[in-house]
Formats: structure tokens, C-alpha cells, sequence
């Protein structure tokens, strides 16, 4: 998908993508403090999308429905909150059925399209730090710095295992594993904006590395030390 808004040469917007799990949201959070630049978290977006369309029981086929729930869809974020006309709904869209639903939901052309629009409307006001699957490749493509962040389907269901453990009673490790390697198929194959990696993107594999030498990795890089 080529973008309508005019680029400059070089936007002053990190762009961090990879697969789920790999802790692009923390990682790009604490870019961004580190910098003092913004955050937006598109994942994040996605879901709420997603919970949009789950609360008015519309289902994708239903494209007439869907288009009415895009019209209306008021996506905000503030910090790390994300708000949907105006309601915080940083917990529920991360519950266990949005999670699942959101698959299907991103890989639909016209969602994308939507909310492709708003990220670049927000991206191109200041100097964002950005991350998702396709920021590097399709939403800024002139993102000044792109990262490619991966670590094993191992590694990042372990994370995700103690992340889950901690707030609870968390599924067997290799069901969580099992999750993981069903969205890393999804979101590589899909037709629209698959995951990959941008020809100009570094690729960091974090596997053996902590959340701070990630950052540090990545702030280095971007001012030109690394
Ligand atoms: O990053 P997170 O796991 O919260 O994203 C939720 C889902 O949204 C992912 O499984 C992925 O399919 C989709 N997504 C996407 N493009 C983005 C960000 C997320 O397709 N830029």
C-alpha cells in the first residue's frame, strides 16, 4: 500500500516491528522516554478495533456493518491508556477473546486502511516511536530509524509465560507457545501488509538479552553510536 501523504526524505519516527511477544511495547515505551519522543502503540489500535466490532456484533462478513463501526471508531492513546470514544479500555483488549479475534480483524484490507490512516495522521505531528508489524515496511516508510526485533519462539514464550504467571493462573507453557507460532503464521502469510522485515531495518534478535540492553541497543543506534 503506497502512502497519500507527502513524505520528507526522512521522518523523525522510529519504527520498531517484529513478531508477538517479542516485547516490542515495552521496548518501544522505554525508547521513547529515553528520548523523550512519544509512543504509540499500534497492536494496541488493532484491538481496539477489534473490541469495537465484538461490543456491536458485527461480524467481518457483515461489510456494511463494518464500515459503520469504522466510521465511528474514536481511537485515542494517553501514555500507556488506550480509549475508545472516550472510554479506558487498556484492559479489555487485551482479554483472552480480543486477543484471539484480533487476527482476522487486522488482516482485513479495509480495517488496515482506516487505521493505517489514523497512524499517519498522528506519526507525521511529532516525533513518535511507533511499533507494530508493518511500520518500517507500509505505514513510514521514511521512518528515519527502523528496528526489526525478533527473539526465538522459545524465548518469546517464556517471557509471555511470566508476564501471564504474574497476574495470575497462566496456560502451560506450550500452550502459550502454541499461541505464539498460530500468529506468527497468520501475520507473516496474510495478503495484506505481512510481517517483515523492511530492506532498511536492522534486525536485533534479543533472545539473550535483557529489556535494558534492548534499549540501549536501539537509543545507541539511533544516535549513531552503535
Ligand atoms: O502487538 P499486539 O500483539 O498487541 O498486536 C495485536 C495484533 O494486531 C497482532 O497479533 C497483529 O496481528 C496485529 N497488528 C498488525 N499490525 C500492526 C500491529 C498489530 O497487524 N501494526
Amino acid at each position: 500500500m503506497e502512502s497519500s501523504v507527502p513524505r520528507p526524505a526522512s521522518l523523525p519516527l522510529i519504527a520498531i516491528d517484529g513478531p508477538s511477544g517479542v516485547g516490542k511495547s515495552t521496548t518501544a515505551r522505554r525508547v521513547a522516554q529515553a528520548l523523550g519522543w512519544d509512543y504509540l502503540d499500534t497492536g494496541a489500535m488493532y484491538r481496539a478495533a477489534t473490541l469495537a466490532l465484538l461490543r456491536s456484533g458485527v461480524d467481518l462478513a457483515d461489510r456494511a456493518g463494518l464500515e459503520r463501526v469504522l466510521e465511528t471508531l474514536q481511537l485515542s492513546q494517553e501514555g500507556p491508556r488506550i480509549f475508545l470514544a472516550g472510554e479506558d479500555v487498556s484492559e479489555a483488549i487485551r482479554s483472552a477473546e480480543v486477543t484471539r479475534r484480533v487476527t482476522p480483524v487486522s488482516a482485513d484490507a479495509r480495517v488496515r486502511e482506516v487505521l493505517v490512516e489514523q497512524q499517519r495522521l498522528i506519526g507525521h505531528r511529532r516525533r513518535w516511536v511507533v511499533d507494530g508489524r508493518d511500520i518500517g515496511t507500509v505505514v513510514f516508510p521514511a521512518a528515519c530509524c527502523k528496528i526489526f526485533l525478533t527473539a526465538s519462539p522459545e524465548a518469546r514464550a517464556r517471557r509471555r509465560h511470566l508476564e501471564l504467571a504474574a497476574k495470575g493462573d497462566p496456560p502451560p507453557l506450550d500452550v502459550v507457545l502454541a499461541d505464539l507460532q498460530r500468529r506468527d503464521a497468520a501475520d507473516t502469510t496474510r495478503a495484506v501488509a505481512p510481517l517483515r522485515k523492511a530492506a532498511d531495518a536492522v534486525e536485533l534478535d534479543s533472545s539473550g538479552l535483557s529489556l535494558e540492553q534492548v534499549v540501549d541497543w536501539i537509543v545507541a543506534k539511533h544516535l549513531g553510536h552503535g
